[in-house]
């Protein structure tokens, strides 16, 4: 904890960590003493984390990257960083995200973006770590932590695993209680560990996970001990290459990289088959609908009453004026952007033609995914991100260049299903590459064991 807290304080040109916790970090070192020295070890006993900005953390500020949740500390703690806690965790602060968890660069937080370790000489561009999940990337891959948690509505964090060399899963939709993090999309948003190795994640994943009354949605089944399953034997299993992944004007190093993860499964023992997704096309716009639409409704709730910001009234406003004026000042462009695209989607005039058409092709894209693993296939390999990180600013100002990042990984919210990004070698310029494998609901224990011969 005090190596990593030293760190910390050496590494504010990253912008990964916004809130700072020493006086929580020690306390909590001290008390995983005590439980060690009494013989109880649980499994994330003493290890220093750091926290998405997104959850809610009690007493500790908890803003979702956002000016309008400016000041706002918790009463309360989060189920899954509760469970963190509970099985010894340390918490150093809070993370860099993107603003509400919408983007895919770190660039919408109203901190400032994170950088990304990777790059940072004098003359080159400093890199994105990848988003909304940015901070969290940064701080693993910075060895600023050993672990992190990170969240992920559409990709946030597989994609920023992807670009910072390390590990991300996104489990099962129902797997991590959704309470205390605050809502994006709902039927979408996942918690999930991002790490430096396939073990680490399996030993977080494990203890972030719970059944929890207070999420609707938890599901109530058994959590397995996901590190045991960790036998780096793949033989017989039978992965899965989507011929729709192959996307045009993909960069080469994409598609050499992807066919060498397929070459080193199969030296493992796997099979591997050509299967078809074939409804792959419409999960980027499904989900820019979808996403938008449920976001839309979500942050009807921060009007200047019950959270944070409240804006300055002229004489004569009344509670129009002090809703338009806090949103106006509150949000940023991108979270408005997602609020009236999700508004127009809803709306009465429109709601046929895109938010229940969205429905019908999310229910065709999860049909897609139960019918190859129906026909056997075990988990399906794609490329994590169709490039490498890019350049801080380069893709700002074109929300729909920002979105096509998303490409790989909605598909796997959309259809609920769990994903893991690893990290599996680097590309001409030294930069990071990852992978990312799919399996079927519930399976993380084998998904993890396919990563693993993977890493
Ligand atoms: N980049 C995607 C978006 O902006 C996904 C974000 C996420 O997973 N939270 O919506």
């Amino acid at each position: 904890t005090e190596a990593c807290l030293t760190a910390i304080d050496g590494a504010g040109a990253l912008g990964a960590f916004v809130h700072h916790t020493p006086e929580i970090a020690r306390e909590q070192a001290k008390a995983a003493d005590a439980r060690l020295q009494a013989g109880d070890a649980p499994s994330m006993c003493g290890i220093p984390l750091g926290i998405k900005d997104l959850f809610c953390t009690k007493g500790v500020p908890s803003q979702a990257a956002s000016g309008i949740l400016k000041g706002f500390k918790p009463e309360y703690e989060s189920t899954v960083s509760q469970n963190l806690f509970d099985a010894g965790a340390v918490m150093l602060g809070k993370l860099n995200m993107d603003e509400f968890a919408m983007g895919s660069s770190n660039e919408t937080s109203v901190y400032g973006n994170a950088v990304n370790p990777w790059r940072r000489g004098n003359d080159e561009m400093a890199l994105t770590p990848g988003g909304s999940s940015g901070g969290s990337a940064s701080a693993v891959s910075a060895d600023l932590c050993l672990g992190a948690t990170g969240t992920d509505t559409g990709g946030s964090i597989r994609q920023p695993a992807a670009f910072t060399g390390i590990t991300g899963i996104k489990p099962t939709y129902g797997r991590c209680s959704r309470w205390g993090i605050v809502a994006f999309a709902s039927s979408l948003d996942q918690a999930g560990p991002m790490t430096k190795s396939v073990r680490d994640a399996a030993i977080m994943l494990e203890a972030m996970c719970s059944h929890d009354p207070k999420d609707s949605t938890s599901a109530d089944i058994p959590v397995p001990d996901f590190e045991a399953m960790l036998t780096g034997d793949i033989r017989g299993k039978k992965i899965g290459i989507p011929k729709e992944y192959h996307m045009d004007g993909m960069p080469e190093e994409i598609e050499t990289h992807w066919t060498q993860g397929k070459d080193m499964l199969a030296d493992a023992g796997a099979e591997i088959v050509d299967i078809s997704l074939p409804h792959t096309k419409y999960a980027l716009p499904a989900y820019y609908v979808i996403a938008p639409a449920e976001a839309s409704s979500n942050l009807a709730r921060y009007d200047g009453v019950r959270y944070g910001h409240r804006a300055k009234l002229a004489q004569g406003d009344g509670i129009t004026e002090m809703y338009e004026k806090t949103r106006a000042e509150g949000f940023g462009a991108e979270v408005q952007r997602r609020v009236m695209i999700g508004t127009y989607v809803l709306s009465a005039g429109f709601y046929d033609a895109y938010y229940n058409r969205a429905r019908k092709v999310r229910a065709l894209i999860k049909k897609d995914f139960e019918d190859v693993f129906d026909a056997g296939i075990d988990a399906i390999l794609t490329p994590a991100t169709p490039s490498a990180a890019f350049e801080l600013g380069r893709k700002s100002d074109d929300p729909v260049e920002m979105y096509l990042n998303d490409v790989f990984t909605v598909t796997v919210n959309l259809a609920g299903l769990p994903g893991i990004a690893v990290p599996t070698g680097l590309n001409r310029n030294g930069l990071p590459l990852g992978l990312q494998l799919i399996g079927r609901p519930w399976e993380e224990g084998d998904l993890l064991n396919t990563a693993y011969a993977l890493e």
